[in-house]
């Protein structure tokens, strides 16, 4: 079991006061805090060791590369890759959802053919195969969130039924950032290679807070953020199996991503360097792998048991009191709880929880779609990371009670 008061002494953002109160940062579905380990990769490369990978001969550029390459050596460690070939370097999820669409999509993708996604996905799995769909007249699919009495879940059965040809792609999200569901990625994964269909996770809010295998979940591709997992912005990284990665063209030209060319030509290089056109983002893959060392050192397994806890904890406190509606599902769930106070919009009550120090997340999480299914166009979300504590959980429960009375007096 791990303990997050120890813990949070590795996390300076976390040591202040905000509004004369000490800080309750509970919006790590938005953006993780970042360890010392991590700030000090970062200050350390731009002390010693900046410069430009790959091209240089000399002592900096040296370093630079080599860090820079274990980097993806351990981002293919973390998930267990088989191959560092096997990660691409991407801006975050987005970015790396978005490279899958301009590059497997558009050899495979044409008209006629569908792509199938759930109804729970954030728009950065949303937007880029509409752009897609657009673009090749093909037809996207949804797999739909019922409300029922185990709470608001993905429909499997129809998710069964629509899982099949003309569906030639299955993107979906593996932890709702605004639900809390878990999906099953290990089935989605099973069923959708069964019917010869690509599957991508969208592991976005999964990959800093539990274990994760990509090929004992036999997914294709997998994106993440690395400020979803106490590292820095502007960096992440896509899993593509080799197989499928070495066949797709380049998505983005420049330098770095090609052996030769001519004014009319080039030949690109393998993967994954065929994908990072351009200076890479070399001090925040460092730091990343800083974060991925951290992460590891705390123990994975320990932070999934962490989040379980504290999200069930945040479900029976925040489930108590009687002006609220929790969206998601009743069990099972992630370490997030998104809320609805009756009567009192979410944007009123992010910034009065903001007077007592309180950091969370209002509005519709990216997920226009699915807040308009579930009649709840803006929510309030609380989210959790192993820095959280218990008590944290009651100063939440305790100020929401505050914010309540007030809009009620
Ligand atoms: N997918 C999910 C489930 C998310 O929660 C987010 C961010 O909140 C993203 C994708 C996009 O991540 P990024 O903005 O880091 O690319």
């Amino acid at each position: 079991m791990i303990d997050p008061a120890q813990l949070r002494k590795d996390f300076p953002a976390l040591d202040q006061q905000v509004n004369g109160h000490p800080l309750v940062y509970l919006d790590n579905a938005a953006t993780t805090q970042k360890p010392l380990a991590v700030i000090n990769a970062l200050d350390h490369y731009y002390r010693r060791d900046n410069s430009n990978v790959h091209r240089g001969l000399h002592e900096l550029s040296n370093r630079a590369t080599a860090a820079y390459e274990h980097a993806r050596v351990r981002a293919a460690q973390f998930v267990n890759a088989a191959d560092a070939d096997e990660i691409v370097f991407t801006r975050g999820t987005t970015e790396g959802l978005n490279l899958i669409a301009n590059t497997w999509g558009a050899v495979n993708i044409s008209a006629g053919d569908e792509i199938l996604l759930t109804e729970a996905e954030h728009h950065s799995n949303l937007i880029p195969w509409q752009l897609l769909a657009q673009r090749a007249g093909a037809r996207l699919r949804f797999v739909p969130v019922r409300s029922g009495a185990d709470g608001d879940t993905l429909d499997l059965d129809a998710l069964e039924k629509l899982l099949a040809p003309p569906v030639k792609l299955f993107s979906f999200v593996h932890v709702s950032n605004t639900l809390a569901l878990v999906n099953n990625a290990k089935k989605f994964c099973a069923l959708a290679r069964q019917r010869g269909i690509v599957s991508v996770i969208d592991a976005a809010q999964s990959i800093g807070h539990r274990p994760l295998d990509v090929r004992d979940l036999g997914c294709d591709f997998l994106s993440v953020s690395g400020h979803k997992m106490a590292g820095p912005t502007g960096i992440g990284f896509l899993y593509g199996r080799k197989e499928l990665l070495e066949q797709l063209p380049p998505w983005q030209g420049g330098g770095e991503m090609l052996d030769s060319t001519t004014y009319e030509t080039a030949k690109f290089k393998p993967a994954p360097h065929r994908f990072e056109a351009g200076t890479p983002n070399i001090a925040d893959a460092i730091a990343l792998s800083a974060a991925m060392d951290y992460l590891d050192a705390v123990g994975r397994d320990a932070i999934a048991d962490h989040d379980a806890r504290l999200s069930a904890y945040a479900y029976e406190k925040l489930g108590a009191l009687d002006f609220l509606r929790i969206l998601g599902p009743k069990s099972g769930r992630a370490g997030l709880t998104t809320f609805v106070m009756s009567g009192v919009h979410a944007h009123d009550v992010v910034e009065m929880a903001n007077i007592f120090g309180i950091a969370l997340r209002g509005g519709h999480h990216c997920n226009q779609p699915l807040m308009k299914k579930l009649n709840a166009p803006a929510s309030a979300r609380a989210s959790f990371y192993l820095y959280n504590t218990a008590a944290e959980v009651d100063r939440l429960a305790e100020t929401l009670v505050k914010i309540k009375q007030y809009f009620t007096r």
